[in-house]
């Protein structure tokens, strides 16, 4: 039998398809996230003659926050020491999400030009 001449695997959208749902999976498998930083300080009180006011190892804490802008303005949660592995997974999370759609846009610009430029010669062999 011949073969025609431009069988599935020839077609690159076909490739950028398969591509482009694996990347979808990936997405699946996505926990919850959370932009913004997590940061952790060390705190002075308010009390005049503690020893934190003048010597900066003397300060409490350390005090975890997360910090993240929401309708432009910072946000600030304050958590505990054992909550941080929590929102370390989530900033993690956000790291993942944002490099799978980085991919799925790149992906995205490459399949739609070659769809554009698919649709532009359709058309003129009419
Ligand atoms: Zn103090």
């Amino acid at each position: 039998m011949k073969k025609s001449q431009t069988t599935d695997s020839d077609n690159p959208l076909n490739s950028y398809r398969e591509r482009f749902l694996s990347l979808k999976r990936d997405l699946d498998a996505i926990n919850y996230f959370c932009k913004g930083t997590l940061l952790k300080r060390m705190m002075k009180c308010g009390q005049k003659r503690c020893a934190c006011q003048r010597v900066p190892s003397k300060r409490h804490g350390p005090y975890f926050e997360w910090t993240y802008k929401a309708k432009g303005k910072t946000v600030n949660i304050r958590f505990q020491p054992e909550e941080a592995p929590v929102y370390q997974n989530a900033v993690e999370e956000y790291g993942k999400l944002k490099s799978i759609l980085t991919r799925m846009e790149r992906l995205s610009r490459t399949a739609l030009a070659r769809l554009a430029r698919q649709a532009l010669s359709n058309s003129r062999k009419i």
